[in-house]
């Protein structure tokens, strides 16, 4: 569809606001990518239409759509577990790094041959074409053997060049780059920020510049992951002011147009991760990417939206290596003659981290199944993103370090030597707190335009800055926009909310499906509370914004990890549910610990502990740091 040349809702909203018109132009370009990519989607698969927005708005709530089936076994299976068994192999034989203590180009080379680099590329290309919801489970196995190998499919096929190639790229773009991509010849990466642009992407200074049969490129990237000579990276430069994207083929060696800027960091150690600096730097004009409509932060934002669900199922592979390093401890370390694990305390943990690990595999199946339908993923791709990055940090400090206490910071340790590892995705694919305002946004949208849009703009017809509804003048020039408003109020009032019904679920779980059933409808007037009272201020009001955003991602968590456990028919998946969504719900409500709490969560640890948790099969336990023998039997 043509970009419609209208301003978006943020730059209507903030210019009515009052805004500069610096703002107004910056936040408007972001809201405009975003408005464009939305409209790549048919209408079915638009956000307004998935199913997270139309259980907070629609009369009809869809509760079919947060259970994806479970995926079966397909041809593609023989590709995954070839890669896998690599993987593993290099594991076994300790061979995983080169010299600088980089994913070595020997187990790169192994994973070409194995069809690793071509698993989200069309077959057309010599790829496989998996499917996203059986890519996206695959990696979580291969994090529990390597976090760092595993990241790299996920960097390479989808904020890499893949995915803006197979999107957007033109038959000719796709011939010429994807078989080298597939075929592992050329690694790629993805270059979006730069020294003064991260969050803020309307800062971008990178530049490309026309030149005959091309363009240059200059200014410098930070940050980017599996940036080093020789590879094809997508990346992001102004044109004519305006973001676009180019795919870039390093040159084998740095030059007097290209160099690296090299830095130490402590996240992702085992990748390359460097600056580029480019002057005036030639790219062929046939390596541009051309959206249908709009500009390149949209190919950007299409590509996020599949690395964030990757990101998600990367940390239920993490997580799952982190309770796997507890079950040998926590039996062996004892204190006051009783192993730690025998604890409440312990076994709270335990359980907690198991539960995690249920809500993170429960996104991903169910994000990954609505891209694979054709959905966007926007606001799946935030909740898993923000879930599964969260629950990591945790699981990380609260739960691994405090339990493996001193050891924790020894050398060899899971926790000392991937500390970094575990906090960064925080940050990475964009920074939480910011996603949880982008989530906000996303879902009020429709629903501001539609009513508050409006009132705004009577309000600056009238020169007036805000709505008083005391103020009888205001009522009386605001009179159709507000019985519009108002209708949609008494409606939402009136009418009952209709669930569609899916099989009943496991007694166990039910309650937790009904609570989401039951607080999904109060979300619509929260946000119209919100956009009522603030107005067109409401845009400043980030705290508010983003604590309901975040009760609106609990509620989504709740429901999908319920309906995804009931599926699994487990009784040790089943606990876990139970336990995660307990946990989420205390936390929405701000209720206290229950008897019940703990009890539902030793009985998952003692099964846990009994190395009966079915995420563990296959997980390796690592050998306890700085052993002692045992105290011999006293008498
Ligand atoms: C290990 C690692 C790998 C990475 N790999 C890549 C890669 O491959 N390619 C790539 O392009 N980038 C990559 N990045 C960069 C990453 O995406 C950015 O760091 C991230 O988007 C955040 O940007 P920033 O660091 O500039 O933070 P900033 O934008 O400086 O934000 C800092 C803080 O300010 C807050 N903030 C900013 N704006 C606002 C606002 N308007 N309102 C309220 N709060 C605000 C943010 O929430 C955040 O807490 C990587 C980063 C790391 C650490």
């Amino acid at each position: 569809m043509a970009d419609t040349g209208q301003p978006s809702f943020a730059e209507t909203a903030l210019a009515q606001a009052g805004k500069s018109a610096e703002e107004v132009r910056r936040l408007g370009a972001v809201d405009r990518a975003d408005e464009q990519l939305e409209r790549l989607f048919h209408p079915q698969y638009q956000t307004k239409n998935s199913p997270v927005h139309r259980a907070v708005w629609d009369w009809h709530f869809p509760l079919g759509g947060f259970r994806s089936p479970k995926p079966e076994a397909a041809e593609c299976d023989a590709v995954l577990e070839r890669c896998y068994e690599v993987l593993r192999r290099a594991r076994e034989e300790n061979r995983l790094w080169n010299e600088q203590g980089k994913v070595s180009e020997q187990l790169l080379h192994e994973l070409a041959e194995a069809g690793y680099w071509g698993l989200l590329i069309g077959r057309e290309y010599g790829g496989s074409g998996v499917p996203f919801a059986k890519f996206a489970p695959f990696l979580t196995r291969m994090a529990t053997l390597d976090a760092t190998v595993a990241g790299l499919a996920s960097v390479h096929g989808c904020i890499g060049a893949v995915d803006p190639l197979m999107t957007f790229g033109t038959p000719e773009q796709k011939a010429r780059f994807l078989p080298r991509l597939a075929s592992g010849e050329a690694l790629s990466g993805f270059a979006l920020t730069e020294p003064n642009a991260g969050s803020d992407l309307t800062a971008l200074r990178t530049r490309a510049c026309p030149v005959p049969g091309g363009y240059e490129l200059s200014g410098q990237k930070l940050f980017i992951t599996n940036a080093i000579p020789g590879r094809i990276i997508a990346l992001v430069a102004l044109l004519e002011n305006r973001p676009a994207v180019f795919i870039v083929e390093l040159p084998g060696t740095e030059n007097d147009r290209f160099r690296l800027v090299r830095y130490g960091l402590y996240a992702l150690a085992h990748n390359y991760n460097n600056g580029l600096l480019f002057d005036r730097f030639f790219v062929p004009a046939e390596n541009l990417l051309q959206p249908p409509t709009g500009d390149g932060l949209l190919i950007a934002y299409h590509g996020l939206n599949r690395g964030r669900l990757a990101l998600c199922a990367l940390a239920a592979g993490s997580m799952r290596v982190m309770l796997a390093s507890l079950l040998p401890w926590v039996h062996f370390r004892r204190t006051y003659g009783e192993p730690i694990g025998a604890r409440e305390l312990v076994q709270f943990r335990i359980a907690k981290l198991a539960g995690y690990i249920a809500a993170a595999d429960a996104l991903t199946q169910w994000g990954s199944w609505l891209l694979d339908l054709g959905y966007r993923g926007e606001l799946e791709g935030i909740v898993a993103k923000i879930f599964g990055s969260e629950a990591m940090k945790e699981a990380a400090v609260d739960i691994l370090m405090k339990t493996h206490g001193g050891r924790s910071f020894l050398h060899g340790h899971l926790f000392g030597d991937n500390v970094h590892d575990f906090l960064a995705p925080c940050i990475y694919e964009g920074e939480g707190q910011m996603l949880a305002l982008a989530f906000f946004k996303a879902l009020a949208k429709e629903h501001g335009r539609q009513f508050f849009e409006p009132i705004g703009q009577r309000l600056s017809e009238a020169h007036l800055r805000r709505l008083q509804p005391w103020n009888p003048l205001h009522l009386w020039r605001l009179r159709r926009e507000l019985w519009a408003y108002g209708k949609w109020w008494l409606g939402r009032r009136l009418r009952p909310h209709i669930v569609t019904r899916v099989p009943p679920v496991h007694r166990q779980l039910r309650p937790h499906v009904q609570w989401a059933e039951s607080v999904f409808p109060r979300y619509a007037e929260e946000i119209s509370a919100m956009l009522r009272r603030y107005q067109l201020r409401l845009a400043d009001r980030q705290v508010k914004m983003m604590e309901l955003s975040q009760r609106i991602q609990d509620t989504v968590t709740v429901l999908v990890t319920a309906l995804w456990a009931d599926q699994q028919g487990d009784e040790a998946w089943i606990l876990a549910a139970d336990v995660v969504c307990r946990e989420l719900r205390r936390r929405w409500s701000g209720r206290r610990i229950r008897d019940a709490d703990v009890r539902v969560a030793r009985q998952l640890a003692e099964l846990v502990l009994d190395r009966r948790f079915p995420a563990l099969q296959g997980v390796t336990e690592p050998p306890i740091l700085m052993p002692y023998p045992e105290e011999p039997a006293s008498g």
